[in-house]
């Protein structure tokens, strides 16, 4: 038995911005991502004494798909398919980041399996080629396979790191409904946007590791949709500012809002305050990775 742990990152998006829907359906995108010290744990058993294709899932967490559907499924079939592997191969998910979130926990996920299966296997595949094969499977996956602060362009598939997020706190806090990434993108106007946010401004805060200017420039184009269906989402991100953050943003195509705080303390009393007014039960304190 050949045994594997991985850790799988969440992400919010500091900024995000749609340019335009292509006529293939498609969206071209602007936005940076961040992974945050939230993550799921995937243990990997390869049983070598049996060369045929066996891919099961077990997981800790109710209402997850276990099939051909889970995208641990999805990437392990891709990569066996491509690389001519027939192998027994189990994949324990021990899921802690929130789902249907707009944290990207299906496509970090389905990044941290290209890179078990990379290793697992001796593959020698370098990032270009986990990338190349993980947007195949999500937008969200080449950055999950690169991670920490980076600039997303294209459908998602264009990366360029960036400087990252000053040291801060993170209040994330995921309300209690589930939003489907397609549905919002569906309901976008996105050829209408009046106003589009000002990405480039914020890649320059960055670099000049200037907290509140970076906060200055966080906006959600897809808060258009999303904050009109929910508006619990304007709710909690008026709570976050009025409990001392910095600024206040919805993730991705939602619900989740993470405020970004100076203080662990003051993140932490207004994650209590949160709590005890009945808003979400998904409710974390954490740091930029
Ligand atoms: P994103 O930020 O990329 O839009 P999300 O947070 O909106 O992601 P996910 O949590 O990735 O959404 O899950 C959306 C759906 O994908 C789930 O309802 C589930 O049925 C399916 N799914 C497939 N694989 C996974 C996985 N490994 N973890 C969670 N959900 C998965």
């Amino acid at each position: 038995m050949k045994k594997m742990i991985k850790k799988a990152y969440a992400k919010v998006n500091l900024v995000l911005d749609v340019l335009r829907r292509r006529p293939d359906g498609y969206h071209d995108v602007k936005m940076i991502m961040q992974n945050l010290d939230i993550y799921d744990e995937l243990i990997f058993t390869v049983d070598e004494s049996k060369q045929e294709r066996s891919i099961t899932i077990s997981t800790n967490k109710e209402g997850i798909p276990t099939d051909s559907r889970n995208l641990i499924y999805k990437a392990i079939e891709l990569m066996f398919d491509e690389f001519n592997i027939e192998a027994t191969i189990h994949v324990h998910l021990e899921k802690n980041i929130p789902v249907e979130a707009g944290m990207a926990g299906g496509s970090t996920d389905c990044a941290a399996t290209l890179k078990a299966v990379n290793e697992l296997f001796d593959l020698h595949l370098d990032v270009q080629k986990h990338m190349e094969l993980g947007v195949k499977l999500g937008a969200d996956v080449p950055y999950c396979i690169l991670g920490k602060t980076a600039l997303s362009e294209g459908i998602g598939e264009v990366l360029t790191p960036v400087n990252p997020l000053p040291p801060c706190y993170v209040l994330v806090v995921k309300p209690p409904i589930g939003v489907s990434t397609k549905m919002v993108y569906t309901n976008l106007r996105a050829n209408e946007l009046s106003h589009h946010p000002d990405v480039d401004g914020m890649v320059v805060a960055l670099e000049e590791g200037d907290l509140e200017k970076v906060t200055s420039y966080m906006e959600n184009v897809l808060e258009t949709v999303t904050v009109k269906l929910y508006p619990e989402i304007e709710e909690i991100k008026t709570i976050m500012k009025e409990q001392g953050a910095l600024n206040s943003l919805m993730s991705g195509s939602g619900p989740t809002v993470f405020g970004i705080y100076r203080d662990e303390d003051v993140a932490k009393k207004a994650a209590s305050y949160i709590k005890e007014l009945g808003l979400s039960k998904e409710i974390f304190v954490t740091t930029p990775v």
